[in-house]
């Protein structure tokens, strides 16, 4: 029997990955979705989610598509209506919500998935059995993108709780997270403009147990070419992943990786943790960024406009 779920907010990752994806999906049925402008073409539509969960019939699961500065409400109601919750990434705005979802989950014994897309990226598998076992070296990570290319209107993520830069940084974290043993910060700096709440650009170092140099710049006043990038010196060989983990090269030779399917990737794991009545809550990578508000060091820079 398909999953029937339903979408709360039909913005940008709704349209491009989750409608598609879960039409396409032989485990699941969209048949409803939350949203303040926008209609779901092949389903009901409704204003809120909670008016989705008393009018939608026979509701499984919910994907939240919002803003994490709003999602926390959203999840607790979809939970404790003993629905399972499909979280975009960043699970919450802070880590300590996503640690009552994951307890409001179980109490209600529904799923909780906090979802990382790219670790479902076609190169992230293979680096990370690659990797495994080998002597690292170094790793710089660099993840450098236009802005107003890629988030144009979207207030929301200059906002307190909106992360900024670390909408897309928290991306390569979730990749290095899932290929690195486990490395913590040590000293960073985050760029603020001066009219903005979230950062434009921060530079990062990291560590490991065995004291591996790890640095991370992440910048959205890149124009032209985009950069994506995670690269890994071993003692034997570099590893290279490139546009977001879709490519990988290894001493500078091609490798060959499945085709690019993130999105139906998570909603495969999605799936089978309902089958299987478990939760996946991996908040690791917004541990990271937690760390760097904590602990690097902010540096005002010129007024960003739109
Ligand atoms: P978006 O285009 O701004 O869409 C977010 C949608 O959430 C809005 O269209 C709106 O939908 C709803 N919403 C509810 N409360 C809102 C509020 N206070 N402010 C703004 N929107 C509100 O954002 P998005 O790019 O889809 O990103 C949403 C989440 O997905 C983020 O956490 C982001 O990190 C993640 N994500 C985005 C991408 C991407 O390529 N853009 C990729 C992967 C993950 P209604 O009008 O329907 O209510």
């Amino acid at each position: 029997m398909a999953i029937r779920i339903g979408i709360v907010g039909l913005g940008k990752i709704a349209h491009d990955q989750h409608i598609p994806v879960l039409t396409a999906s032989p485990d699941f049925e969209l048949v409803a979705a939350a949203s303040h402008h926008g209609t779901l073409a092949t389903g009901a539509t409704f204003r809120t989610i909670e008016e989705m969960i008393e009018g939608a019939e026979a509701l499984d699961a919910i994907a939240l598509c919002q803003p994490p500065q709003v999602r926390f409400e959203a999840a607790r109601l979809a939970l404790a209506a003993g629905k399972h919750v499909f979280l975009e990434k960043p699970p919450g705005a802070t880590l300590s919500e996503v640690r009552i979802l994951r307890d409001i989950a179980r109490d209600h014994g529904v799923t909780l998935f906090a979802s990382w897309h790219s670790r479902y990226a076609s190169g992230v598998e293979p680096a990370r059995t690659w990797l495994a076992g080998r002597r690292i070296t170094s790793v710089a990570i660099e993840w450098k993108e236009d802005v107003r290319h890629w988030h144009p209107n979207q207030a929301w993520i200059w906002q307190a709780g909106g992360m900024g830069v670390f909408d897309p940084g928290i991306n390569a974290l979730s990749i290095a997270t899932h290929i690195l043993q486990p490395f913590f910060l040590t000293d960073g700096t985050l760029y603020m403009p001066e009219n903005r709440a979230a950062p434009i650009a921060a530079d990062l170092r990291f560590t490991d147990a065995a004291g591996t140099p790890i640095r991370a710049e992440f910048d959205w006043r890149q124009t032209g070419p985009q950069t994506w990038d995670i690269r890994v010196e071993a003692e034997d060989g570099l590893l290279l992943l490139s546009k977001g983990g879709s490519e990988l090269t290894i001493d500078g030779a091609a490798q060959l990786v499945p085709l690019e399917a993130e999105y139906r990737g998570l909603y495969d794991r999605f799936a089978a943790l309902v089958k299987a009545g478990e939760s996946d809550v991996d908040v690791s990578p917004l541990r990271h960024v937690a760390d760097a508000f904590l602990r690097a060091e902010r540096r005002r820079v010129e007024a960003f406009e739109d």
